[in-house]
């Protein structure tokens, strides 16, 4: 039972190991932003350094700058820090 479970276990490791060397086409390129389908501005989180879609972003005004975060957590976080 066990030697099976190494088996399969040795079976992963290579079928990772070869995903690896050989990535698949088909995969997302990583490298290109790509706006959304809806042409919508993105804005840039100063806290945590995210691209996000302007009507998803939090707007906050800091000391008469207009600044977008992805969530209240980096909000807080950047009014702390500055
Ligand atoms: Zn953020």
């Amino acid at each position: 039972m066990i030697k099976l479970l190494l088996l399969i276990l040795l079976f992963f490791v290579g079928y990772s190991f070869f995903q690896a060397l050989f990535p698949t086409r088909n995969k997302r390129n990583r490298h290109s932003r790509k706006q959304p389908p809806s042409g919508e501005q993105m804005v840039l989180d100063p806290q945590c350094g995210t691209y996000l879609p302007l009507s998803e972003a939090l707007k906050a005004n800091i000391r008469g700058e207009q600044h977008y975060f992805c969530s209240r957590k980096c909000r807080t976080l950047y009014k702390k820090k500055s």
